[in-house]
């Protein structure tokens, strides 16, 4: 790149702090950064046009855990770091309703309901089962019991006719909560910079080297935020994992409203605009889901599409209007890493499916790595 010595220096020169990726995670550290360091000369480098990892491609859950999401979680993690997780979610999501707003985010707290399939019903006990636990292990967060079982009423097929009703969840507009997001940003007086791509950096102790594929320059600190795609720049601990979504086309009389969880999470829909939105389907194919390629396959789409006709809408006409791909961050544990990574560079990745909710206050804390 020829670039003028206007270009150079507004842009390129005195950096305080990088940050790479202009996801939720990546605009909250921004957001906060400038708020504690109001005069410092913040940079934000994105690939995308748009931000092109999993922001702007989300389902919009405002949520916290299903009791099965929950009772797994208590199969691998301790029960302190379970309840942590979930404070985690719901103080994110506080935050991020504080910084732009309901109105702006379109949020709705509709409840939340997870649905068990026909051949569930050992699941479903279970899950029964424990919900006066969770909801007494869940009180002194929530004030209130957050779980109860409910009649189906939305008409569903080839289900438990009962489902688990979570009136603690919410569900927004993730492009409005991402146009938000960025306005607020930029109004604040961070630089955004997109189709730009960083390749590799170097701590030089004094300055961290940024080589892109445009040009390269330094920053006094990098902080990297690029979740599922973060092993390209060294953190191996973080897998990409591609999320399939689907929407319809408007239906008639539509009356679901609300977020569901189905078959143990593995798939999810909730309504939006008199649509479905309806996502997962990962399980069927978790190699070829372990990717950064943004793009949809035959068996995961059929999947979804036989489902909604079987399941979800099965006394509706409806029409597929679009199909879209996302990549998430995953790993061995699901907490998220915020961390320093060396002595300039440092990390807030890993967010899986819970990005909506805990982002905001994952970026904040990556901020609050610099002293
Ligand atoms: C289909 C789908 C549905 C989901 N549904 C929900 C939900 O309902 N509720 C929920 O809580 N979470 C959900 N999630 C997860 C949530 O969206 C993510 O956890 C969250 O968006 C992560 O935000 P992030 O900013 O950390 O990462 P991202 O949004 O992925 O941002 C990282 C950014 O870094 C950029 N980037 C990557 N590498 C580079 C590089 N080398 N140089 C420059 N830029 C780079 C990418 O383009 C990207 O914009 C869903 C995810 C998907 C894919």
């Amino acid at each position: 790149m020829n670039l003028s010595y206007w270009e150079t220096k507004t842009w390129f020169s005195y950096i305080d702090f990088c940050i790479v990726g202009s996801g939720i995670t990546g605009l909250s550290c921004a957001l906060s950064l400038k708020q504690r360091f109001p005069k410092s000369n913040i940079l934000v480098l994105e690939r995308g046009i748009l931000p092109n990892g999993a922001s702007t491609k989300n389902a919009g859950f405002a949520c916290f855990g299903s009791v099965s999401e929950i009772l797994d979680d208590l199969n691998s993690h301790t029960e302190e770091e379970v309840l942590k997780l979930i404070q985690k979610r719901l103080k994110g999501l506080q935050l991020l309703r504080e910084n732009l707003g309901d109105q702006n985010l379109g949020y709705k707290e509709y409840g939340g309901y997870e649905l068990f399939t026909k051949e569930d019903q050992p699941l479903f006990e279970s899950c029964k089962a424990h919900m006066p636990e969770l909801n007494k292990m869940l009180k002194p967060i929530l004030g209130i019991e957050a779980f109860s079982i409910q009649k189906d009423i939305f008409g569903f097929k080839n289900i438990q006719k009962k489902l688990i009703f979570n009136q603690f969840e919410g569900q927004l507009n993730t492009g409005r909560m991402m146009e938000a997001l960025l306005y607020k940003v930029q109004k604040a007086g961070v630089k955004i910079l997109n189709n730009i791509t960083v390749e590799s950096i170097t701590d030089r102790q004094d300055a961290v080297e940024i080589k892109t594929d445009k040009l390269e320059f330094s920053s006094s600190k990098l902080l990297i935020a690029t979740n599922g795609f973060a092993s390209q720049l060294g953190i191996t601990e973080v897998k990409p994992a591609r999320a399939q979504v689907l929407i319809t086309k408007p239906i008639k009389n539509l009356d679901i409203k609300g977020t569901f969880h189905l078959d143990k999470g593995y798939y999810y829909f909730r309504n939006i605009d008199d649509r479905i939105l309806f996502g997962g389907g990962r399980h069927l194919d978790f190699k070829t889901e372990e990717t950064t390629e943004i793009a949809k396959t035959e068996i995961i789409q059929q999947k979804l599409e036989e489902l909604l006709k079987t399941t979800i809408l099965p006394d509706s006409s409806f029409k597929v209007d679009q199909y879209w791909s996302g990549i998430m961050g995953v790993g061995s544990q699901k907490n998220p890493i915020v961390k320093q990574f060396s002595e300039n560079v440092y990390c807030g990745v890993r967010l899986g499916g819970m990005g909506v909710a805990i982002g905001s206050i994952i970026g904040k804390e990556l901020s609050e790595l610099i002293s």
